[in-house]
């Protein structure tokens, strides 16, 4: 077992990164945790224009890359380790990680969530070449053309609206007869001219990968069997996240759908009473808003309330 740190961070996305800028800078010296998806969601996108301070908007990697810059510029060191367990149940909490034990008295909680995807090596070897699994991020460089989106949820619901600002069509693809997605939801998407829904249908391969971008999906009527292909540039998946908080089961609070329950933005609770010293931030508690500015700002929230910690209990 090393020695105890003050504040250990989980996670390498924009929460993490901000909560490592936050609490390098106030002398804390945080080890950050880089997991299987170093980055995060923004190092899989492309041109990020929503990020203020970018007027021409700058690219994910990039983005998280100036992130990581500053924070080490302050003092905050990296470690690639994907956590195996916790025990927050003693104080300083223990962490075993793939890279050994850890020892901290504060946790930032940053490891965000992951989108789903189909799982096809066509659609794995298009992201960011005309496959997305985000439509406010990436909607906008598809502007007159025809796409596609994966789900029967709120989720493809929302995307499948959100794209026609900037799609000529936008068909859902569901593989079932019935939607989850709520009635109102539903019923927008039905009643929208540049939409058409599909349903009983399977994406089983997307077309392009030689080109490197989206020229089509071949698709399976699940009923039939018969085979099809539809002419698509863009193929985004909308069919949910699932947040990366499993090795906190039994430790912290989740939600039925295993979100980080939080109170106060940042706070981690057990049976709904605070545990001090833990914090969580972006989107491993955040089912709703899922920005790059608003992890950032959580992250920011977060730090602030474990070096407080530290002013209080002692380092
Ligand atoms: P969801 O409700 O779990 O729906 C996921 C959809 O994706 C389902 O239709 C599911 O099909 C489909 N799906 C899952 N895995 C698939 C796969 N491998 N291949 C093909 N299809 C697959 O997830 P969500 O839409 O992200 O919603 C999550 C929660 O957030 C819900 O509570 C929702 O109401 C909420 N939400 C609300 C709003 C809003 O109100 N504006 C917007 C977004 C999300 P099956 O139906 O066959 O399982």
């Amino acid at each position: 077992m090393t020695d105890t740190r003050d504040t250990v961070i989980l996670g390498s996305g924009c929460a993490g990164l901000t909560a490592a800028i936050y609490t390098a800078r106030a002398g804390l010296k945080p080890l950050l945790l880089e997991g299987h998806e170093p980055g995060g969601q923004l190092s899989i996108t492309t041109l990020v224009e929503n990020f203020p301070g970018w007027p021409e908007g700058i690219q994910g990697p990039e983005l998280i890359e100036n992130m990581k810059k500053q924070s080490a510029r302050f003092g905050a060191e990296f470690q690639m380790a994907h956590l195996n367990a916790v025990d927050l149940h003693v104080h300083p909490f223990h962490l075993k990680t793939s890279a050994g034990d850890l020892r901290t008295r504060t946790l930032i909680i940053a490891s965000g969530a992951s989108a789903r995807w189909l799982g096809l090596p066509s659609e794995q070897a298009l992201i960011g070449h005309g496959v997305s699994s985000c439509a406010t991020c990436d909607g906008f460089f598809f502007r007159g053309l025809e796409i596609a989106v994966v789900g029967g949820g709120d989720s493809a619901m929302e995307e499948a609206l959100f794209l026609t600002r900037f799609a000529s069509k936008v068909t859902v693809l569901h593989r079932r007869e019935n939607f989850r997605a709520s009635k109102i939801m539903l019923e927008r998407a039905i009643a929208h001219p540049n939409i058409e829904l599909r349903t009983n249908t399977t994406v089983e391969e997307v077309l392009g990968v030689e080109e490197n971008e989206v020229k089509a999906v071949r698709l399976r009527d699940v009923k039939t069997g018969v085979q099809t292909t539809l002419h698509v540039s863009g193929l985004f998946l909308g069919i949910g996240h699932e947040p990366n908080a499993k090795a906190f089961q039994g430790q912290i609070d989740l939600d039925s759908e295993g979100y980080i329950h939080t109170q106060n933005n940042v706070f981690t609770t057990r049976n709904g009473v605070v545990v001090p010293g833990v914090y969580a931030c972006g989107d491993v508690q955040d089912r709703r808003y899922r920005q790059a500015i608003t992890a950032a700002g959580t992250g920011c929230m977060a730090a602030l309330e474990a070096e407080k910690y530290l002013e209080e209990h002692g380092r």
